[in-house]
């Protein structure tokens, strides 16, 4: 398992896509999403597709229902409630805790992990305490998506490292996760890009060891 975690303590721009003939499809299945707020997960949707589109990737939300899955196949579980809490009193989260996670099996970036709700929402609870009610699930919701951005940058780069900056980082403070914006760095971004002139099975395995 890949961890990606957050930060307790201390712890870009993009150009726009251009020369693409057309954006690599990647296709997400967010499971157990029934039943979580409609508005929380809708920002997700959006901040993930915001940040993967100037990469070259454009993201379609699969469900079981749907015939087909265009592009590469990602199954994202969705763990806990993602929704804030209703106690703004909660005990904050002790050291360093997965905000999401990509499975990794015999050396390889699978396309399977996780958004845990349930520690975003405990990461950002006293910082979501002090915004609006209207607003609350859409920043909850954004932090989610930046999150499972992340967990993406994984998989469709094949790679378990990070960047520096962005993102790709390894950590993310509350600060970033609640910022107006939040993007890729520019290598991380280069690297997704890369990633999407290539048909999924010509990615070299190489890069994940
Ligand atoms: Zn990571």
């Amino acid at each position: 398992m890949l961890a990606c975690f957050s930060a307790l303590v201390g712890l870009l721009l993009l150009s726009s896509a251009s020369g693409f003939a057309a954006d690599a499809r990647v296709s997400v299945y967010l499971r157990e999403a029934t039943g979580q707020p409609r508005v929380v997960v809708s920002a997700m949707m959006a901040e993930a597709e915001s940040l993967l589109a100037p990469t070259g990737h454009a993201v379609d939300w699969w469900t079981p229902d749907a015939t087909a899955a265009p592009g590469t196949l990602i199954v994202m579980d969705l763990k806990g409630g993602c929704e804030p809490l209703q106690d703004r009193e909660a005990a904050p989260l002790q050291g360093a805790s997965a905000l999401g996670s990509t499975l990794v099996v015999d050396g390889r970036v699978s396309p399977f992990g996780q958004v845990n709700c349930d520690i975003v929402t405990r990461y950002l609870n006293r910082a979501l305490a002090g915004v609006p009610g209207s607003l609350r699930n859409q920043q909850l919701g954004r932090a989610l998506g930046r999150v499972l951005a992340h967990e993406l940058y994984h998989m469709l780069g094949e790679t378990r490292d990070h960047a520096r900056e962005g993102v790709a980082k390894p950590e993310f403070t509350v600060t970033e996760l609640m910022a107006e914006s939040f993007a890729f760095e520019s290598a991380a971004a280069a690297a997704l890009r890369a990633s999407a002139t290539l048909p999924p099975n010509d990615i070299d395995p190489s890069r994940n060891k």
